[in-house]
């Protein structure tokens, strides 16, 4: 059986996403492999399809239990047999796993790294035929990493005791260079297949408010949000335990979950979430590891997290099933210096001594800033975070609030000038609160012990508190000022200051507006055209039949189908079960189990004629042959406009030139190549073999690529044109 076939098999699958194929196709041929990919795209399927393939068992390493268990859970139900073996089973129930491992009943089998250095499991591991060694989480074995955990270090310890070295796999989603390369040498990783795909998460919508007050900015956003889910993630016990108490009192159905609570509470919380009988969770950073659940659509924090590292991931964990998603931030300055008392006091931070403490605390320290310049600066957020973990850009993401952001840019030439001078007079010995009170001309005894006065810059700014500290965050981040990483950081001036300070160069900036402090803006987010496309009635039918089915067998219902195989029945309508095996995610044991009976549902829709008149025709039934096609070589704004003529007669959203290029890349016809600095696409061979051609123009005194598409390209993409749009 090929990849393809287990992946269809037991997972319902038709194609993989971008990167597994590679990945399995590097363990099949038994080479290590690093893979380094945004949440929501797939990689437990890397590890798991080779898995199902090689001789032998595989044992994935995993750092949170509630991941085994829903994993596990998931795998059970696709007819794969699978265990997971850590400190929630009690001795006898491991001692149970253990023996039927040993009898070779499982193929799959997760377990915390602790787990690696105990004897019985080790004696266990020593015997058993381990082919394949999953590291999840991969970034927790690195120091330079936010989630360094010491027993992920002790891994390769294990691998050298084992009989046969198995083929080693690493994933991650969050790796910047250092933590890829720590990944790479700690692990032992022998001359690896490496794969980085963006982490992009294009259906995510960013934005950061500060509002005055944020329960009612939470209030705000939740008003139209009645039937979606989402976690509100704070950084203390306390605010949850506050957060939690009002949204309860004013009629949400909220639950909360952190440390302090029972393990029987936590894990009923935690059910009632999953089961959506619960529709917000308020939450720690506690919550959320391994919760893989597909239908979070709004993910809001009431505080600023440690660093970007955590804020990604948590807010990875909305709109993984592809559909639009709110990440929020609600900021504040107070969130800073709760994060600062927390990296000095965190009681759980394992050090292995004085000197690595201290280390690894100034590195959280550095973390903490990068943070706070996300929640200031007026560029793309998008940009930001891909920035942060080595990615570049090329356009503005149009999906976050700064890119929809109308505020106009403004020259601040002056207050730049006034601001490098006044650092360059302080000899850049002092930090961004005495920059202030300076140049306001403050007459605090600080300022006048430390003869601040005397300076000629002193006094010389009207401008409030606030807005010199805005403008001083941007020249940071605009590099023509720099922060000092210390505990109390000092400003000097950037590379970039003497051309301002020399009027060779003009500084533009973008001023919060003062409007309604406290409205939260919220996009409502783009509906996803295939949703807005299904019958809604039929689709509610088909999910109180998934929360039937699921509470029966006390799993929870995306376990039986997640709500994209839903949409998929909708769309395709099957009435057999032949049919029924197209649906996304249908594999041949859930087609076997639930095939009957949402078939059956799905027959007495269609016979009592309860298609809503709206309902667009089966996709299979548009036909593509009517999209215009140039007999001469086109570009991919004409070949979208085409598309669209026809597809938004059928209520699909529109399709960007943007968004048929990503496909193409993804597709392997074009690549991004680099010439003097600019990123341009280009066709691959295959690409060329299809029609597509590019011709270097100069627009506007600037070099640049035009890509053209012959007929046959045209035809090519316009077929797949259902594809392109559903793939979004
Ligand atoms: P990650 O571990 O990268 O966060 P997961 O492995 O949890 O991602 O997968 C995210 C979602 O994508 C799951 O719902 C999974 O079933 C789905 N998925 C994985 N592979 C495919 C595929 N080839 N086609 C469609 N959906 C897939």
């Amino acid at each position: 059986m090929t990849a393809l076939d287990t992946l269809k098999k037991y997972f319902g699958y038709s194609a993989f996403l971008v990167g597994q194929e590679e990945l399995i196709n590097a363990i099949l041929n038994r080479n290590d492999v690093l893979g380094v990919m945004p949440t929501g795209s797939g990689k437990s399927i890397c590890f798991q399809v080779p898995g199902l393939m090689l001789q032998g068992i595989t044992l994935i390493i995993s750092p949170l239990i509630s991941l085994m268990k829903d994993q596990v859970n998931a795998l059970t139900q696709a007819g794969i047999p699978a265990a997971y073996i850590n400190s929630s089973l009690s001795l006898s129930q491991i001692d149970i796993v253990l023996q039927r491992a040993k009898n070779n009943a499982y193929k799959l089998i997760y377990v915390a790294p602790e787990r690696l250095q105990m004897d019985g499991f080790l004696r266990f591991a020593k015997s058993a035929q381990i082919s394949l060694l999953a590291v999840d989480e991969a970034h927790c074995i690195s120091q330079w990493g936010h989630d360094f955990r010491p027993s992920y270090a002790r891994i390769p310890e294990f691998i050298y005791q084992l009989s046969n070295r198995p083929i080693l796999t690493a994933f991650t989603a969050t790796a910047t260079d250092k933590v890829q390369r720590d990944i790479v040498n700690l692990l032992n990783l022998n001359s690896p297949f490496v794969l980085i795909t963006s982490i992009n998460r294009p259906n995510l919508y960013f934005e950061v408010q500060k509002p005055k007050d944020k329960y009612a900015a939470l209030i705000h956003f939740l008003k139209d949000k009645k039937y979606q889910t989402g976690i509100v993630y704070c950084s203390t016990r306390d605010t949850v335990e506050k957060v939690c108490e009002k949204l309860v009192a004013n009629g949400y159905k909220a639950s909360r979950y952190h440390a302090g609570l029972s393990d029987v509470e936590r894990h009923q919380n935690q059910d009632d979430f999953l089961y959506d009988r619960a529709q917000i969770m308020v939450a720690t950073n506690a919550f959320g590891m391994g919760i893989d659940k597909s239908n979070v659509s709004f993910i809001i924090h009431y505080n600023m997290p440690k660093d970007m590292e955590s804020y990604y991931q948590e807010a990875g964990r909305s709109g993984r099933d592809g559909e639009p998603a709110n990440c929020i931030l609600l900021f504040s300055g107070q969130d800073v210096r709760t994060n600062m008392w927390l990296i000095e006091n965190d009681e759980q931070a394992q050090y292995p001594d004085r000197a690595t403490e201290e280390i690894l605390k100034e590195r959280s320290r550095k973390r903490l800033r990068e943070m706070t310049f996300y929640c200031e600066t007026k560029e793309c957020l998008r940009e930001y975070i891909l920035k942060y973990f080595g990615e570049i850009m090329q356009d503005r993401c149009e999906n976050c609030a700064n890119c929809g952001d109308a505020t106009p840019m403004i020259e601040a030439t002056i207050d730049a000038q006034k601001i490098l001078s006044c650092v360059y007079r302080m000899k850049e010995r002092f930090g961004i609160t005495i920059i202030i009170e300076t140049l306001r001309g403050s007459k605090s005894e600080k300022i006048l012990k430390l003869g601040l006065d005397k300076l000629s810059t002193y006094g010389i700014c009207e401008k409030s508190e606030s807005e010199l500290r805005e403008i001083i965050n941007q020249l940071i981040l605009s590099n023509y000022l720099v922060k000092t990483d210390e505990l109390y950081p000092v400003i000097k001036l950037g590379k970039k200051s003497s051309d301002v300070l020399w009027n060779k160069e003009k500084v533009f900036i973008k001023l919060s507006t003062k409007t309604e402090d406290d409205k939260i803006r919220v996009r409502s987010g783009k509906k996803s055209s295939v949703l807005r496309a299904v019958d809604q009635k039929l689709f509610d039918v088909l999910k109180k039949q998934r929360l039937k089915i699921a509470n029966e067998l006390k799993v929870p219902a995306f376990i039986i189908f997640p709500d994209s195989s839903l949409v998929d029945m909708c769309l395709k309508l099957p009435t057999t079960k032949e049919a029924f095996a197209d649906v996304s995610g249908v594999g041949q044991i859930k087609i076997e189990r639930f095939g009957e009976i949402f078939i059956t549902i799905i027959s007495e829709f269609l016979q009592n004629d309860e298609i809503s008149v709206e309902t667009p025709p089966n996709p299979k039934e548009i036909n593509l042959s009517e999209i215009e096609i140039s007999s001469e070589p086109t570009t991919v704004s004409i070949i979208a406009d085409r598309i669209n003529c026809l597809l938004m007669r059928y209520a699909y959203e529109k399709v960007s030139g943007v968004r048929i290029n990503d496909w193409l890349i993804s597709k392997g016809y074009l690549q991004t190549t680099t010439e003097n600095g600019k990123k341009y696409k280009i066709p691959t061979d295959e690409g060329t073999k299809l029609g597509i051609t590019n011709e270097k123009r100069e627009i506007r005194g600037e070099n640049t690529q035009i890509i053209f598409f012959d007929i046959k390209a045209q035809q090519f993409i316009t077929q797949n044109s259902l594809e392109i749009v559903k793939n979004r």
